[in-house]
């Protein structure tokens, strides 16, 4: 059996890429930081459902807590084959307000957060010449959104290091790629006030948000056989937002 990490999965995307992994037979770790009831809520249903999986809370912006989850993982289930690095946050950052603690933040979790797990579970996978990466990105890193330019910064980034990583690793038969997603229906996005939202449904050709089990599927496919040959790629997934 497979074993997948992914981080931020107590709701959203990462609870349903949690859920979509396990349905496909891995044990999945559900990470979680602040939402312990939410995340035990997303066993629960794997569990349900006869899948197998275990949570564990670590701050991934705490490189200590990141090693520590990974071992767990690795002892609880002997292998880590696929991480999805998932736990992020959007937050509105108007370059003549902004404030160091709310860039910190950002760069925090959506940056540092996603090497340091990325630095522990490749640690896991080098040595057994397989493992899948699966960062999320966002469209938002190629599409200016006045008030966005920490969080467009932090996934430029995020697909910066896919590229980068992906040609590192190949040779552990590591395999690192990016989703990069409009916008999709989850407690982010529900952040948001509601003229800006019709506005932005306005904008995307399709018509309507992306759903997390969509973007779930596409992230178990990232980690199959079908995108074996396909590393070190960002793949835009918005309903046409970006055309
Ligand atoms: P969300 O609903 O706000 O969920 C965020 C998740 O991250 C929660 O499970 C939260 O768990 C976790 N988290 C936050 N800080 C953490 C930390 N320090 N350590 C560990 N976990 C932490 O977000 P989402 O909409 O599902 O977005 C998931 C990812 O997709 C993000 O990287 C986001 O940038 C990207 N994305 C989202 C959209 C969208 O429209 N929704 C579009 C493009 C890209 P706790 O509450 O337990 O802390």
């Amino acid at each position: 059996m497979k074993t997948a990490v992914i981080t931020g999965a107590s709701r959203g995307i990462g609870a349903a890429c949690a859920k979509r992994l396990a349905s496909d037979g891995y044990q999945v770790v559900i990470n979680y930081n602040h939402s312990e009831q939410q995340a035990q809520s997303v066993l629960d249903e794997i569990q349900k459902n006869g899948g197998d999986g275990m949570l564990f809370r670590a701050d991934v912006t705490n490189q200590d807590a990141v090693k520590s989850m990974m071992q767990a993982a690795q002892k609880a289930y002997g292998q880590l084959d696929v991480l999805v690095n998932n736990a992020g946050i959007v937050q509105d950052d108007y370059l003549l307000m902004l404030n160091s603690e709310s860039l910190d933040r950002c760069m925090d979790l959506n940056v540092k957060g996603y090497f340091y797990c990325a630095q522990q579970a490749a640690l896991k996978m080098f040595r057994k010449k397989k493992g899948v990466i699966v960062n999320l990105s966002s469209v938002s890193a190629q599409m200016a959104l006045a008030g966005q330019s920490v969080y467009s910064a932090t996934k430029g980034a995020v697909n910066a290091m896919t590229q980068t990583l992906a040609k590192e690793l190949a040779s552990y038969g590591i395999r690192v790629n990016a989703i990069a997603p409009g916008f999709v229906e989850t407690e982010m996005l529900d952040a948001v006030p509601e003229e800006k939202r019709s506005a932005y449904l306005d904008a995307i050709p399709l018509g309507r948000f992306g759903q997390a089990e969509e973007v779930a599927d596409f992230v178990a496919m990232l980690c199959g056989k079908q995108c074996a040959y396909l590393t070190g790629q960002t793949i835009v997934f918005d309903g046409g937002l970006s055309l």
